[in-house]
């Protein structure tokens, strides 16, 4: 039986984003706490319903211990309203923890670093396996999409949604606000590929440890450049050169030699510290 509105009870919310509100939620038959994404659809056309729809039905096939788990959607016809029904991650995201850190002067450990580059890629492995159609290839990774649970292991979440919604002019639009992990072959209007979530895995790692971004700039043209030449400052000190070249790897202009989902999870050193973790 499909999961109507009556089976939960709203706890608080968290936050509304630019596409609708996400609330903590209990299931009542078993006291379980998940989150809702509230999104009214009212207003979007059928092609982008169509593609909502399908969105939704592929994220319900990702199971994967460091991706969100969605559990269900329920369409209100009367409000015109999509309420996504997923896990509830307690640790928040990456992006509020990149601000919290840079507000009060602190910084994650070396250790926490490699753990959610172990733990990002894996979930990114997940997605690039599911080539089924164009929506899971496209990650839109930042720190906003990277949340913690409870244990502050990595769940990869919240993409793909976003996209759906701003489909009309793709590739503009793929980026609001300033794209500061968008890669040189996306500078220059080629293709995205699995090298491009490489390009922001490495950016979003070197934010989380050096709290910004590695190419800032007051404007597009001059990010644009920057991103083109591909030069950016070492990691602070009290990272590892390791856990700098493992980035510096992932930030190469060179689409061909960056790494692949693959060979990083090859990496020896990536190996070593993956032991560790388990
Ligand atoms: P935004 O456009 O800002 O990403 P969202 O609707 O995605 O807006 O998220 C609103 C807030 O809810 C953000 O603070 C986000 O971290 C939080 N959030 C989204 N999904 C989850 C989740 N599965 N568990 C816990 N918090 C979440
Ligand atoms: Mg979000």
């Amino acid at each position: 039986m499909p999961a109507s509105l009556d089976d939960f009870q709203v706890i608080s919310t968290i936050g509304t984003g630019s596409y609708g509100t996400c609330k903590k939620i209990c299931r009542k038959k078993d006291g379980k706490i998940l989150v809702w994404k509230e999104m009214e659809y009212g207003s979007m056309t059928e092609a982008e319903k169509q593609m909502l729809v399908s969105e939704v039905n592929l994220l319900r096939e990702l199971h994967h211990q460091h991706i969100v788990k969605y559990y269900d959607r329920i369409i209100d016809r009367t409000k015109a309203m999509i309420y996504i029904i997923m896990e509830y991650c307690e640790g928040g995201d990456l992006a509020t923890l990149i601000a919290a850190n840079k507000k009060n002067g602190e910084s994650i450990t070396e250790d926490f670093a490699w753990k959610i580059l172990i733990q990002t890629t894996l979930a990114l492995k997940e997605c690039h396996r599911r080539k089924n159609g164009q929506a899971v290839l496209h990650r839109d990774l930042k720190p906003a999409n990277v949340f913690l649970d409870k244990d502050s292991n990595v769940k990869l979440g919240d993409f793909g949604l976003a996209r759906v919604l701003h489909s009309e002019s793709s590739f503009a639009q793929t980026y609001v606000g300033t794209p500061y992990y968008m890669s040189p072959e996306l500078v220059n209007n080629l293709s995205y590929n699995e090298k491009s979530d490489i390009w922001a895995l490495g950016c979003m790692m070197y934010e989380l440890c050096a709290l910004s971004p590695p190419f800032t700039a007051s404007n597009q043209s001059e990010l644009n450049r920057k991103i083109r030449l591909g030069d950016f400052p070492r990691l602070p000190l009290k990272y590892s050169i390791e856990l700098d070249m493992i980035i510096r790897k992932m930030i190469q202009v060179e689409v061909a030699q960056r790494p692949s989902i693959g060979s990083i999870l090859a990496d020896p050193l990536v190996q070593k510290r993956r032991e560790a973790l388990e």
